[in-house]
């Protein structure tokens, strides 16, 4: 067998309880041959897949806290330390109920090769709760995030571990956890990114992931003869992604017709209402299905996707495993161009599949979506440099890095005779750099 079918093999017997995890590592270890091949046997005596997939450790604890009712409530938390080969290690924390390990280890597996990609010199990491945020008071959440951080605290740093937002953790979030951070360290320090403005935070921060989708895009339709003006776009979720993702289609002049979020979706045939969206999700936090009082000609499906409706490209911005085969059928059948993971790892794998086979522009969220932990590298320049750069500073620099990425994932595609498979390319494009760093570092 392969070297790369014999690690498979391992995460198979090693992790049977892990299924999202095992699906991450299956979808990267797929296009791994032609790479790996090549250095087959310097990568097998050094271990380099064993050590890929096995987190430099795993963190797991308890959070206790007090609700409103005086009760004691208990949720588990957890931070994945996957690699820091190339940088402290960064990614998000996820506060939603479906979080268990497998989860955070997929997503931390991910944000390795992710972090690579920027250029920028980060490790990757994920973490996050069990914990609901929906219908919680604000002082419950606040409670909560003190009670995580009081334990978190002890593996973070601002030069070894830099948390950010995920789904359920926005600035809310960060401004509590940082807070938390700061009263039992003393110290003030870069130790999360994602913060508000008037507290080491970047401008254009929290616009990042979903404009740097749109950047990408753009650049990958440019480079295969087609542009972005005028095009229809389907985009899942109302979360931050999302909404960020709709506000620079409408700019770069598309059309975006849906958005939804775990009740439903709004189908709005005159264009997103982009102001109504951000007033329901970011002000009044209410379900998407309040947007058709005000919008009479807009329909709201309870408990369906977007991907019925007919569009020219597709942005997955919800959560994993939210395009399936029946979905991806379903967009080709409606003559879908192009689609891109503003989520992460949104499109399953049988999805994925087809969609490529049937020659479907596809961009892969480790590249589609690594605007938003690129900028939160921004962030920690400025941290460190105790300075704020302009928002037309960090944008052009969002830009220019996600220009680069399609740049690099294209090339390597190219280099292993793959062309226009982008799966195969961002994978590639991101483990060589952290092999070669392990390689550098020895067995450690
Ligand atoms: P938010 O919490 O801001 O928004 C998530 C959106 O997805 C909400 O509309 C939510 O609806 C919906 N959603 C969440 N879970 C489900 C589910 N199980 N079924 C259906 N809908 C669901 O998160 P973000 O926008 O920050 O993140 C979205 C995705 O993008 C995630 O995969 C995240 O990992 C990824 N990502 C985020 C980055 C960032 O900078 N924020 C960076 C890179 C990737 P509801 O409110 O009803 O739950």
């Amino acid at each position: 067998m392969s070297y790369v079918n014999d690690v498979l093999e391992l995460v198979k017997t090693k992790y049977p309880e892990q299924p999202e995890f095992q699906q991450a590592v299956k979808e990267v270890f797929a296009t791994f041959e032609p790479a790996i091949a090549a250095k087959a046997e310097i990568y097998r005596k050094n271990a380099i897949l064993e050590r890929l997939i096995e987190p430099d450790r795993q963190i797991q604890f308890r959070i206790s806290w007090l609700d409103d009712n005086g009760n004691i409530q208990v949720n588990r938390g957890y931070r994945v330390q996957f690699n820091n080969s190339i940088g402290p290690y960064k990614g998000g924390l996820r506060l939603h109920p479906s979080v268990n390990l497998s989860i955070i280890k997929f997503l931390g597996f991910e944000q390795v090769l992710k972090n690579s990609l920027t250029g920028l010199p980060m490790g990757g990491a994920k973490g996050g709760s069990d914990f609901d945020p929906k219908g919680k008071s604000d002082r419950e959440i606040m409670v909560f995030c003190q009670s995580f951080m009081t334990e978190l605290y002890k593996y973070i740093g601002a030069d070894l571990d830099v948390p950010a937002g995920d789904i359920g953790v926005g600035a809310r979030e960060i401004g509590y956890l940082f807070g938390q951070y700061k009263r039992i360290q003393g110290n003030y320090e870069g130790v999360l990114t994602g913060k508000g403005l008037s507290y080491g935070g970047s401008l254009a921060r929290k616009e990042a992931t979903g404009y740097g989708l749109l950047y990408i895009v753009e650049e990958m339709l440019k480079a295969n003869g087609l542009e972005l003006k005028g095009k229809t776009i389907a985009v899942s979720g109302a979360g931050n992604v999302a909404i960020y993702a709709i506000e620079k289609a409408q700019e770069l002049g598309a059309k975006v017709v849906t958005a939804s979020d775990s009740g439903g979706f709004i189908y709005d045939p005159d264009g997103i209402d982009l102001a109504l969206l951000k007033e329901i999700k970011e002000v009044r936090r209410a379900r998407i299905s309040e947007y058709i009082l005000t919008r009479p000609n807009a329909i709201y499906t309870a408990g369906q996707r977007v991907w019925q409706t007919p569009c020219d490209i597709a942005l997955p911005c919800a959560t994993q495993n939210e395009l399936d085969l029946e979905d991806a059928r379903a967009l080709i059948a409606n003559g879908c161009l192009a689609v891109a993971e503003g989520a992460n790892m949104p499109t399953t794998l049988e999805a994925t599949r087809y969609l490529q086979e049937n020659h479907i522009l596809f961009l892969p969220g480790k590249a589609a979506n690594a605007g938003g932990v690129a900028t939160s590298g921004l962030e920690m320049c400025q941290n460190s440099q105790r300075l704020a750069w302009s928002f037309e500073e960090v944008d052009a620099k969002l830009k220019n890095i996600m220009i680069e990425i399609f740049k690099n994932v294209d090339s390597a595609a190219k280099r292993y005779q793959a062309e226009k498979n982008y799966v195969l390319g961002a994978n590639i494009a991101g483990f060589e750099k952290v092999a070669e760093a392990m390689l550098a570092q020895g067995a450690v």
